[in-house]
């Protein structure tokens, strides 16, 4: 039986299939590679434990992830692509077993353009970011695990994050320019995607393409300071973020508020913070740092910090980057492991007075952080709160209260991509995944709409896609 107990494969065979193209079939390994961070979940942690891919192929260039497809596709393979592996839902985790693609090695800048960038999927993004900023520019938007993940694993897994306070999200337009796209098919084809047609590949998880390159939007970069303001009340620092957040003409890259039971778990700020109080986060430029001063006294805070990138790394810091979006859960699991999280919009226009209310029903089981981001040129808040979890059933109670309160929660105790943000099915992808990928090799189980259409026509599919907003 096969390492994944899925399928009774001669993987030895097949790996040799692959030529010269470099495997890794050592079990620690081949598990090691079969693992992203779904551990933040307690369902999850269940579920997918054991599951683990057969080999490993690691293609160096476009030519060799060519030969492993058209062998994986001979061989009616599963295949799960993989970048960093910092992904959260299990998107990366091979259900079926199979073949897992490591794209780190397929990694070089291709052109840096005036305002854009060109570049191949396995780019590590911290990597990619230094090199901009070599030429004066940045990424408009990055994860906040800029220094582990691919930015091809951040288009087909990610969402938004340090810039969409000011740059919105992935999906908003422009930010994309084209998608370079491999098909999972006997002779794979190497279509450019542009326009509307990224947002059949974009945060599909690649269920549907193997990115392979792409070309972003980039921005002018500037010497970003990092702030910190800490305030009595977390409703008095959620005031000041959505002050800094609103306020025009400022330029900022990260706007973030942190309850202080969360920010008790920042060991790496311990000595710079008083005790027990709640925070604000930035990004700002240098030149407006002042302002953010302003903001946060205005709001009864008070500045803790400004430093430069190098003042940072000098006091063995990391960026405030690592104190935001999934950094924060990250922070209180190493220590804690019996918590987890959820997702939750909280809609424009946004009320501190409605967010500390339902604070006071959560109580101590549920801590809230705030990112502040634009969304569709709306300002939004996105609340990643960090929850302490005793049973499924309590948990999606809770996710129950949000809702009841008008706070939409994208479930992120689920690998099913129907299931977490998108909240339905989007047919688009599967329609894609019909023309690009009709064997339904690529990331299979994730999908659970995929088995009810596999037959249909793609132009079948895609007439099932309902007007609704994606997520
Ligand atoms: C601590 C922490 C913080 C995070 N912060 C953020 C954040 O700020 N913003 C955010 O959006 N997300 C965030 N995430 C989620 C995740 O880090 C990002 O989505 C990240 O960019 C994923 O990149 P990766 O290279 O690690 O992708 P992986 O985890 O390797 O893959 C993600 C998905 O993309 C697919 N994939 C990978 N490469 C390709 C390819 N070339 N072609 C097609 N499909 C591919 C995989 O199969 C998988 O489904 C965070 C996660 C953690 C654990």
């Amino acid at each position: 039986m096969s390492l994944s107990g899925k399928n009774d494969i001669d993987w030895a065979a097949f790996a040799a299939a692959l030529g010269d193209i470099e495997t890794i079939d050592k079990a620690p390994l081949v598990k090691q590679k079969s693992r992203d961070f779904f551990w933040y979940s307690p369902v999850l942690k269940r579920k997918l434990s054991g599951c683990c891919g057969d080999l490993v192929a690691c293609p160096k260039n476009e030519k060799e992830l060519g030969h492993v497809i058209v062998t994986a596709h001979a061989w009616r393979i599963p295949v799960t692509l993989r970048g960093g592996g910092t992904g959260n839902y299990g998107q990366a985790m091979p259900l079926d077993g199979g073949l897992i693609i490591e794209m780190t090695r397929i990694d070089e800048i291709l052109e840096i353009g005036p305002d854009f960038v060109k570049v191949q999927a396995g780019c590590n993004i911290r990597r990619l970011n230094q090199s901009l900023r070599a030429a004066g520019r940045e990424l408009p938007i990055y994860p906040s695990t800029e220094r582990m993940a691919t930015i091809g694993g951040f288009i087909a897994g990610g969402s938004g994050g340090t810039g969409s306070v000011d740059h919105g999200m992935l999906r908003d337009k422009g930010n994309i320019v084209d998608l370079t796209v491999l098909t999972m098919e006997a002779e794979p084809r190497r279509l450019v995607l542009t326009g509307e047609d990224i947002d059949i590949v974009h945060h599909a998880w690649g269920i549907n393409g193997i990115i392979l390159a792409m070309t972003l939007r980039t921005v002018p970069t500037r010497d970003w300071i990092n702030c910190i303001a800490s305030f009595d009340s977390y409703s008095a620092a959620f005031d000041a973020g959505l002050a800094l957040a609103e306020r025009a003409g400022l330029h900022r890259k990260l706007v973030s508020t942190v309850d202080a039971r969360i920010a008790a778990f920042f060991k790496k700020l311990e000595t710079r913070l008083g005790a027990g109080r709640h925070l604000l986060l930035g990004l700002v430029a240098r030149e407006n740092v002042g302002t953010f001063a302003e903001i946060a006294a205005a709001a009864g805070g008070r500045l803790e910090l400004s430093l430069d990138a190098a003042e940072m790394t000098a006091a063995e810091l990391p960026s405030v980057s690592e104190f935001s979006f999934n950094h924060t859960t990250l922070l209180v699991l190493k220590v804690d492991k019996t918590v987890t999280y959820l997702q939750v919009r909280v809609p424009a226009p946004m009320d501190s007075e409605k967010v500390a209310a339902l604070n006071e029903v959560f109580g101590d089981e549920v801590l809230m952080h705030h990112e502040f981001i634009r969304l569709g040129g709306e300002l939004v808040g996105i609340d990643l709160p960090v929850v302490r979890y005793s049973s499924d059933e309590r948990l999606y109670e809770i996710i129950a209260i949000y809702e009841d309160w008008g706070f939409p929660v994208s479930d992120p105790h689920t690998c099913i991509i129907e299931d977490g943000g998108m909240k339905h099915a989007d047919y688009r992808h599967l329609a894609a995944k019909k023309r690009f990928d009709p064997l339904g090799l690529l990331n299979s189980g994730k999908s659970r709409e995929w088995a009810r259409v596999k037959d249909m026509a793609p132009d079948e599919i895609e007439a099932l896609q309902p007007d609704l907003e994606g997520g």
